[in-house]
């Protein structure tokens, strides 16, 4: 397996010029971490990894020099490292280390070392290959801890002791267990229980970093996994307690409420299964987070959640910041949806009536199809029956919106007096008053106040216009009549309303 030759695998130019650049200097140089075992998957991978024994940043400018003009260098000399950009590529190099980390100190002593220092140093075997770009072993997997066998056998697993990996660098906690998620891999035993033995280490590393984790986690194409494994190695106490809380069932009297984080994950999974969202992800993680503060035991009528929608879409403000995700349009995004998640479930528990559906989508706007989205994932009953109806329901009020949006299209394309002509009418320049005018006709023919006829939208505008003290400069009623009665002697009538015409 070790002997293993992946060279017709390492397609694209950029491994045989980097590999006659090392040659050139007489180094070693290897493809190594992350597009190594993406190649071996099978997974896309971008960024390209190379360590060089020696300085990264010297083959990086030798690399650039062979290529020319096209190539863009960056240099990171605090690192150690160096980016080099040719095209689409992206290459990063690097000098083979070795690490040693004392207790008392986060940041580790580093020291230049040989590629096995580097590969020992790194988070995962499935992490620890590298590949040679040299002529004379071109294509040849170095696999020191059979990072090859784990992938085969779908496991995540430290290369040295996981205890020493994980105190080390406690984020390999949160690494493991987003990349058994991304992958779909199990995380091995031992590995696992030093998990449980380290998490309160994770406090120490930074809101930052550990949020780029999850977000890797909630965009897999099952987040649950990474949620329950956070949640049994114990990582989710120190990390996101609000979600630990939501685990359990406490039963009074002989009943019982559902376990809330169970339920949590089954919706979240759903809407991931519909939608790449990461948002509306995060809206199905979120939408019962206020359960656990408004649970409450009625003798009559058992376990309540009262307003825990708005008490939750409160929660999502306090925890987006804490968790540093973003504090603009997502984070209004995700508690408006975590605030109406109920909506809809209540609209077709009552009748579903068009004012109804409409106040709803009034609410909702944009974010409307989203909102569907999550309510449909929210019915997780056992009820197969119970489940049948409130989906045929929710498919009534879809269709109630589509037809509500296709009538609002039309009124607005067919709006009878436009913004010129009411300029025109009362010898006004484009201004505040012209804007009140053409909004207020909209919403009246939308709310179907008035016909849509210019007759009645002129009436309708000469009474806005009477309050404001506002004159015309002509009667646009009479204009209209004549216009009419020319019309008529010639083509048909087009101002009346298609619904007065018998066309049935
Ligand atoms: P992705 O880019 O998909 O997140 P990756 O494996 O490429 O996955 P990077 O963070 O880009 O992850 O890191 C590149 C490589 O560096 C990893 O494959 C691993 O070998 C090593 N590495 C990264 N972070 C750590 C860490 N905290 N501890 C040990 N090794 C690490
Ligand atoms: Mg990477």
């Amino acid at each position: 397996m070790n002997t293993m030759n992946l060279s017709k695998k390492l397609k694209s130019k950029s491994f045989r010029l980097v590999g006659e650049a090392a040659d050139a200097m007489q180094r070693e140089c290897y493809v190594v971490g992350g597009y190594v075992r993406d190649l071996i998957i099978g997974r896309h991978s971008k960024d390209i990894d190379f360590v060089t024994v020696g300085s990264g940043i010297e083959l990086a400018t030798k690399v650039g020099e062979n290529i020319g003009p096209r190539a863009h260098l960056a240099v990171y000399r605090n690192y150690g490292t160096a980016q080099l950009h040719f095209g689409k590529t992206e290459l990063e190099f690097v000098g083979a280390r070795r690490e040693s980390y004392s207790r008392d100190s986060r940041n580790p002593i580093v020291e230049d070392g040989t590629l096995d220092d580097d590969l020992a140093r790194r988070d995962f075997t499935i992490n620890a290959m590298a590949i040679s770009v040299n002529a004379d072993t071109f294509g040849e997997l170095i696999d020191r801890y059979d990072g090859l066998g784990d992938i085969e056998r779908r496991i995540i697993r430290t290369p040295l002791d996981p205890d020493i990996t994980f105190s080390d660098d406690p984020l390999r906690m949160m690494r493991a267990i987003r990349f058994a998620t991304q992958l779909d891999f199990d995380i091995e035993p031992e590995t696992f229980a030093a998990l449980n033995r380290n998490a309160a280490r994770i406090e120490i590393i930074s809101g930052e970093r550990i949020k780029d984790e999850l977000m890797k986690i909630m965009a897999s194409p099952r987040p649950s996994k990474g949620w329950y494994l956070l949640l049994r190695s114990g990582l989710l106490d120190f990390i996101f307690p609000e979600l630990v809380r939501m685990k359990g069932v406490e039963v009074v009297h002989g009943r019982a409420h559902k376990d809330n984080f169970v339920h949590t994950m089954t919706v979240l999974d759903s809407v991931a299964a519909a939608s790449e969202n990461v948002w509306l992800r995060w809206a199905a993680l979120l939408h019962d987070i206020g359960k656990p503060v408004t649970k409450h035991f009625d003798d009559e009528r058992g376990w309540t959640f009262h307003n825990h929608n708005f008490i939750g879409a409160k929660m999502v403000k306090s925890i987006f910041r804490r968790m540093k995700l973003p504090q603009g349009s997502e984070l209004t995004y995700v508690s408006k949806l975590v605030e109406l998640h109920m909506r809809p479930i209540a609209l077709v528990e009552d009748e579903v009536t068009d004012s109804a559906v409409r106040r709803l989508a009034n609410y909702a706007e944009a974010d409307l199809e989203d909102l569907m989205v999550l309510a449909r994932a929210d019915i997780t009953s056992k009820d197969e029956a119970r489940k049948a109806r409130y989906l045929a329901n929710f498919d009534l009020v879809e269709e109630k919106f589509r037809d509500i949006f296709a009538k609002d299209a039309e009124l607005n394309r067919k709006n009878p007096v436009n913004g010129n002509e009411i300029m025109e009418l009362f010898g006004l320049p484009q201004s505040p008053e012209v804007g009140y005018f053409t909004k207020s006709l909209k919403q009246a023919i939308k709310d179907c106040e008035i016909e849509d006829t210019r007759i009645a939208a002129f009436e309708y505008v000469l009474a806005l216009a009477r309050e404001k003290g506002i004159e015309p400069l002509f009667d646009p009623i009479e204009r209209e009549k004549e216009v009419e009665a020319a019309a008529e002697s010639g083509a048909a009538d087009k101002s009346q309303p298609d619904k007065s015409q018998p066309d049935e």
